[in-house]
């Protein structure tokens, strides 16, 4: 045999997505495969939801995964709720942007757009006046651009689609579990989550919550199929049909509520991770793991800071699970990142459209959120740097992460709050 049992090296995944996994979420994607309908199993999904349910903060009905990567459930989200012709506005500010008007004009959807340069955000006061002035039925937007790394509020955004009567769907996917996503104080009718960014579990899963006035929609437009819906089904039947069967919520819900009507066959093992995942989020605490996120990135951003590299992007709006360094003037951006793999086994990103080549993108999402992964990343980076010739602060940088532990460490002597 010329193939080897499969051998992966060791990496320190720095990158936004995907991220390094718990070993107990690996554990438990060994676990024995149960039938689609066994009790057993649907109790696992019926906890799932219940689990989600806390995740996204949410008391809505429906909370459950989409098999597929995260676009999946970005997909079966938008094609679910659009119509042939129904009108979209989608606020830019990042290739995630991009991908959420490239999904709605395959639907039908009649899309406007307003951009913003990479690098910022939106005054939700230009939203609002953007959603009063083409009056959509929907509004689609990113929560988290791990493209750029800033971070939109959305509270006011939320607020006046409600009033307004517009449908708002957000693409939390880079922000679910490491930084809040309120979904039922900021009145987001549908939200995306992604696994393989801050759940730390493997891609493959996009969990996803909708409120009623989603499924209000989703089941006026459910497909009727004979001998297996009711006649209650098809009176309610009065949109237009989704034209996607694997995507389509009305039979998703159906298969994720106590009818389990059949659809696909659940991804076992994928279920199995996500629980586990979820699990050691429930038992860490969403407000402490969500400070866990902000010290590691705030060590991180001190530690590039001293060492003498600048951030890109407004401060103000910084995604905490993404922080983009400018590649200094002089030094092939994409060099560095070898030399970190190869001789670091460290990987960290580069960067799409008008970024590629001008920042890297260092993620500090889930499991690869801890202390020694910030530490090695610095005292690597360094080397890697003064290698290749760049004129750096020498010795700075670890030492500021670690003087930002030590009073991180004073700090929690007077409060409960877990740090790893
Ligand atoms: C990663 C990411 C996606 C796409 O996720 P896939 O799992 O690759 O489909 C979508 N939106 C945002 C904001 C992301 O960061």
């Amino acid at each position: 045999m010329k193939f080897l049992p499969l051998q992966t090296p060791n990496r320190t995944i720095m990158t936004p997505g995907p991220v390094e996994v718990d070993p107990r979420v690996l554990q438990a994607m060994s676990t024995p495969i149960l039938g689609q309908f066994d009790p057993a199993f649907t109790s696992i999904m019926n906890e799932v939801m219940e689990m989600l349910r806390y995740l996204f903060r949410t008391d809505n009905k429906w909370a459950f995964p989409i098999d597929g990567t995260s676009r999946s459930g970005i997909e079966a989200m938008l094609v679910s709720i659009i119509e042939q012709g129904d009108k979209v506005l989608i606020p830019i500010y990042g290739r995630f942007g991009y991908l959420l008007t490239e999904i709605c004009e395959r639907y039908g959807a009649d899309v406007t757009t307003i951009e913003r340069e990479w690098g910022t955000v939106f005054d939700p006061e230009d939203v609002i006046r953007e959603i009063k002035k083409v009056q959509p039925k929907i509004v689609a937007i990113v929560h988290g651009e791990t493209s750029t790394g800033c971070m939109q509020p959305l509270e006011e955004i939320g607020k006046a689609c409600r009033e307004m009567d517009v449908i708002l769907v957000v693409d939390a996917v880079a922000t679910i579990g490491g930084t809040d996503v309120n979904v039922d104080e900021w009145q987001l009718d549908g939200v995306i989550g992604g696994t393989q960014k801050c759940l730390s579990v493997p891609s493959g899963m996009a969990p996803i919550t909708y409120n009623d006035r989603i499924e209000k929609i989703v089941l006026s437009r459910k497909k009727v199929e004979r001998g297996i819906r009711t006649e209650l089904d098809q009176q309610m039947a009065t949109g237009q049909t989704i034209i996607s069967n694997y995507f389509d919520l009305s039979q998703l819900q159906d298969y994720w509520s106590p009818r389990r009507l059949n659809h696909h066959t659940e991804a076992t093992s994928m279920l199995y991770a996500l629980r586990e995942g979820l699990r050691l989020i429930m038992e860490e605490g969403l407000d402490n793991r969500f400070a866990r996120h902000r010290l590691h990135e705030r060590a991180l951003m001190a530690g590039l800071e001293a060492m003498g590299l600048t951030l890109f992007g407004d401060k103000r709006f910084k995604l905490p699970t993404v922080t983009c360094v400018n590649i200094p003037q002089d030094v092939d951006g994409e060099s560095v990142r070898r030399m970190l793999l190869d001789e670091f086994g460290i990987e960290i990103a580069s960067s799409f459209g008008p970024l590629h080549g001008k920042i890297w993108r260092i993620g500090t999402m889930g499991y690869s959120c801890r202390k020694e992964n910030i530490l090695k990343l610095l005292t690597a980076l360094e080397a890697v740097l003064i290698y290749h010739g760049v004129r750096i602060n020498r010795g700075e940088g670890a030492q500021a992460a670690l003087s930002m532990y030590g009073k991180q460490r004073k700090e929690s002597a007077f409060s409960s709050v877990v740090h790893r």
